[in-house]
């Protein structure tokens, strides 16, 4: 029903009207048949048009899927590259934030190194300024130098010069004082009297007198004089008429000298040794007349008491630090043997030769050697008073083992104490050597002709006659060389033979003569002083040092 009227509602009878309703009815349907027809053939070619519009954005959608893809890898490639970057970007940060904090360091640093290198600059500047001021220094330094230089090898041309006169001098005092020794006498004889000891009885007043000399009680007393009360005289006028028998020496030590005194006396002789000449010096005496003393010195290791043993040794030792000044050095080797009925026994004998000693036999040191060596004994190099001390130690427990086996045989044997001297001054070349001899000699006491001769007496003579032998061959030994004899009997005792180099020709020697103060040694007092005055009369030749 088009234009909206609504057809009215026909009769069932008007069958005429319904028709026509219907054809128009139909008429209408086929119109809009009609245009659905071509509203369907527009739709139609709208599909078709749509249809291939949707293969062509298929296609596109694939394409642009394709894009997509690539594009989201792409993103996703670009986002890890991203994060990397981002990585990247954090380290740099980190590590520009550590360069920044280095930066800043490095800029505190550079202005304290600023400052510093201004602190420097003024420390240079003053120190150059000190370097010129010191250069200034130096140089007048330099002139002052070379001044002393030539001050110094002036001085040192006149220490030259000096050293020289001192050697000079020095062998000029060796001839003085061997030139003096020789005045005195190559052979020299002091008396020594030892006082009286406590329980000793007192000798009768004017037994030994000691008068004085042509220079009065000033002098040094050379004179002695023994009273003897004679009996046989004494019986003929009635009253003991005492006989005086007068002697003189070279000195004479009444009991009051002091071992200081004494050694006062052969100091400059004991030097003697030094200077290359020989030195022997004996203690002759009757056995309990001070031999020991005078040599080794009293008991208790006083020092006041030490003897001419030690007094000797520290006076060499202490001469020969002064010569060392000069250039000399000197070394010395000691031995000390006991000679006993003609048997050498080594008295620095040790461990199990002590107190026994093996057999020593007095040899030539080597074939066509003047010098002599004791076989089996010892030879001990010394330097220093503590080792001369140690040495006469050892020597008197060797003289008590040996003395409990053989009563006092000390007194009946001759002690030999030995010192080899030998001296050199290298830069002259010049070398001198000697010995000196110190002999405590066995007691020089006659054996009692009234004596029983039961079987120890007969020891003991036979023991007095070695000693009186050997004795005597020493005071022959003396006589020849002062009558300038041939022959010299040096091998009738083993003493002379080992004394030989130290007694003659070049030797110097000094004979102590002990004598005891006791009226009962009277007899025996005056034949020591009788052998002393004999050994006293001789005068050797002229000394010569043995140099080389
Ligand atoms: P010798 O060795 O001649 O047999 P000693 O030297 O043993 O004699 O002396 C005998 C004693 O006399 C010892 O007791 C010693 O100390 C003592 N005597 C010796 N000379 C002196 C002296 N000048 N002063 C003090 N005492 C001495
Ligand atoms: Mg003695």
């Amino acid at each position: 029903m088009a234009g909206g009227k609504k057809p009215s509602k026909r009769p069932a009878w008007d069958l005429k009207g319904q028709l026509c309703d219907l054809n128009a009815e139909l008429k209408r349907c086929r119109e809009r048949t009609q245009t659905l027809d071509q509203e369907n053939q527009q739709l139609q070619d709208q599909l078709r048009d749509a249809q291939q519009q949707a293969k062509a954005l298929g296609t596109e959608r694939r394409t642009l899927e394709g894009h997509l893809a690539k594009v989201q890898a792409q993103a996703e490639q670009g986002q890890q590259e991203l994060k990397n970057l981002r990585a990247c970007v954090l380290e740099l940060e980190e590590r520009l934030s550590t360069q920044e904090g280095l930066v800043q360091e490095l800029q505190k640093k550079q202005v304290e190194l600023q400052e510093e290198r201004r602190g420097l600059t003024s420390q240079l500047e003053e120190k150059e300024r000190r370097l010129q001021t010191s250069e200034a220094a130096l140089s007048s330094s330099r002139a002052e130098v070379a001044s002393l230089w030539q001050e110094t090898a002036a001085q040192a041309a006149l220490l030259a010069e000096r050293e020289e006169r001192l050697h000079g001098l020095e062998m000029e005092r060796r001839r003085l004082h061997n030139q003096l020794q020789e005045l005195k006498g190559n052979i020299r004889v002091f008396c020594r009297v030892r006082p009286v000891l406590p329980g000793e009885p007192t000798p009768p007043p004017g037994l030994l007198l000691f008068p004085s000399g042509p220079g009065g009680p000033s002098d040094p007393p050379t004179r002695l004089s023994l009273s003897r009360s004679d009996e046989r005289r004494g019986t003929l006028s009635g009253a003991p008429a005492p006989t005086r028998h007068d002697f003189s020496f070279d000195r004479v030590f009444p009991p009051g000298s002091g071992q200081d005194e004494v050694f006062e006396e052969i100091a400059m002789l004991v030097q003697s040794a030094l200077d290359g000449y020989p030195v022997c010096i004996f203690a002759y005496g009757q056995t309990g007349s001070g031999k020991t003393f005078t040599m080794e010195g009293g008991p208790g290791g006083d020092p006041q008491l030490e003897g001419l043993i030690p007094r000797a040794l520290r006076h060499l030792f202490s001469v020969a630090q002064e010569l060392s000044g000069q250039g000399w050095t000197y070394s010395f080797v000691a031995s000390y043997v006991e000679i006993y009925n003609e048997t050498v026994r080594d008295l620095l004998a040790t461990g199990t030769r002590k107190g026994q000693g093996g057999e020593c036999e007095i040899r030539r040191a080597g074939p066509g050697s003047e010098e002599l060596t004791v076989t089996n004994a010892r030879y001990v190099p010394v330097s220093c008073e503590k080792e001369v001390e140690a040495l006469l130690h050892l020597a008197r427990q060797n003289r008590a083992v040996a003395r409990t086996a053989q009563n006092e045989r000390s007194s009946r044997s001759h002690s030999v104490f030995q010192l080899q001297i030998s001296g050199e001054h290298s830069s002259r070349g010049l070398q001198c050597g000697a010995s000196l001899s110190l002999v405590d000699l066995a007691g020089s006491e006659r054996l009692d002709p009234g004596l029983a001769l039961g079987p120890g007496e007969r020891e003991r003579l036979r023991e007095t006659q070695a000693i009186n032998s050997s004795l005597s061959t020493l005071g022959l030994v003396i006589m020849a060389l002062s009558n300038k004899e041939s022959h010299v009997p040096y091998r009738n005792s083993k003493l002379t033979y080992l004394l030989q180099n130290s007694l003659g020709g070049s030797a110097k020697m000094l004979m102590f003569v002990n004598i005891s103060p006791l009226e009962e040694n009277v007899s025996e007092s005056l034949n020591s002083l009788r052998f002393a005055s004999k050994v006293n009369q001789c005068v050797i030749g002229t000394a010569q040092a043995n140099r080389k």
